[in-house]
């Protein structure tokens, strides 16, 4: 078990869990410090670091961009930026907007397919969060249509399936500004998920990306020291993190429960301490 988690989602976008469960499931596992990484989404950092401060816990202030390269995705993290900054923020809510468009053409796609699916129900499955293919699955599940999340990204809404839609997307350099320039740190997210993330880490380490996550979830010992040569290769700073949903995905792992090791947490806030926002204040 660690004593650090730098990537979870909370009902703020695709994941079940509010803040406050979050937190509480943080306090059972033991951490000390933890990132709330939502897409897109930075409105559950209050109440995060609200409920973790009550824990003991410290809250690292973050967000998880998609961003797109030819035929793949890369997801890009920004940590400890200043998330008042109004041209950050105003990058979010257009995000979060092509979402909307984004999900409405995945329902209508569905209903051409004749599955009998509304876009008023994802809303309401979302609430207030940004809403994300996640909900769409969740939405084709009580309808009995898929028997999993899973289920419903092989079938239908994975980059290949029948009803998948695009939305505007930045590149990874320009997610990297978006985030440098807020006074953060950008880390590529899940590397060995993308093809060729070995040349793609070498080309977005010249253009201002800080680290990588070679930590993550499940990964073996293996695969963990096969990340972590590139790191070190590329002088980028290793991170890890869960990506914890409460999705019931395959894989998915609690809060704190990765082969994250306590030098690498203190390595991970060192290099925070320098940028505009190492932690989230407890709002008054
Ligand atoms: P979106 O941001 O709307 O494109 O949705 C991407 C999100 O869907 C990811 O952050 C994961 O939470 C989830 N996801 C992506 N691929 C899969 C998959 N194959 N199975 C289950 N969940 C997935
Ligand atoms: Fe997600
Ligand atoms: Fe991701
Ligand atoms: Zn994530």
């Amino acid at each position: 078990m660690a004593i650090g988690d730098f990537h979870t989602h909370s009902t703020h976008s695709d994941g079940r869990l509010t803040p406050a469960q979050l937190a509480e499931l943080a306090g059972r596992n033991g951490l000390q410090v933890m990132a709330l990484s939502d897409h897109d989404n930075t409105a559950g950092l209050d109440e995060m670091a609200a409920a973790l401060h009550a824990r003991g816990i410290r809250l690292v202030p973050a967000v998880e961009l998609s961003t797109d390269i030819p035929g793949s995705e890369v997801h890009v993290l920004g940590y400890c930026m200043d998330t008042a900054d109004p041209s950050f923020q105003r990058v979010l809510e257009r995000f979060r907007e092509g979402r909307i468009g984004r999900g409405m053409r995945m329902i209508e796609k569905l209903r051409g397919l004749g599955l009998d699916v509304s876009w008023e129900r994802v809303q309401e499955i979302a609430g207030d969060a940004s809403v994300g293919r996640p909900h769409v699955a969740l939405h084709l599940l009580e309808r009995g249509y898929v028997s999993s999340v899973a289920e419903a990204f092989d079938r239908y809404i994975g980059r290949n399936g029948p009803a998948y839609a695009e939305r505007e997307k930045l590149t990874p350099v320009q997610a990297i500004e978006v985030i440098n320039s807020a006074g953060g740190m950008a880390v590529m997210a899940h590397p060995h998920l993308t093809p060729d993330h070995e040349a793609i880490l070498a080309e977005l380490a010249q253009h201002g990306l800080a680290g990588m996550e070679v930590y993550y979830r499940d990964l073996d010992d293996g695969e963990v020291r096969r990340l972590l040569a590139i790191a070190e290769r590329l002088k980028l700073l290793p991170t890890g993190g869960s990506d914890f949903h409460g999705l019931g995905n395959p894989g998915e792992r609690e809060p704190g429960r990765i082969p994250l090791p306590d030098e690498a947490v203190e390595r991970i806030l060192e290099r925070g301490a320098r940028c505009a926002q190492p932690f989230v204040a407890v709002p008054a």
